[in-house]
């Protein structure tokens, strides 16, 4: 994984995983096999995991649970860069 921001600034740091993370509790996930026998997990939960990098740009990434036995749940995550840190305040 690289830093979203820095991909952006054409920069390098290294990146590390933050301790926030949240799961949507939605109830639980639809499972079941199908005709053919194939497992199925539809889970509605989303989890959402916080990063940040040595230049201190913080970013969330959003996952859904892939169904194994469709496409269900199968989209690329959503990645939310948050602020940039105020490096230049002033008083
Ligand atoms: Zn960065
Ligand atoms: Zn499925």
């Amino acid at each position: 994984m690289k830093c979203p921001q820095c991909l952006k600034n054409e920069q390098t740091s290294l990146c590390f995983v933050g301790n926030f993370v949240k799961t949507t509790a939605m109830g639980g996930g639809l499972l079941y096999w199908d005709e053919a026998g194939t497992y199925h997990n539809h889970d509605p939960n989303r989890s959402t995991g916080s990063y940040h990098c040595s230049r201190g740009h913080r970013w969330t990434i959003m996952t859904r649970h892939a169904c194994p036995g469709c496409d269900f749940g199968h989209m690329e995550p959503e990645v939310k860069i948050l602020a940039e840190p105020e490096l230049n305040t002033r008083e």
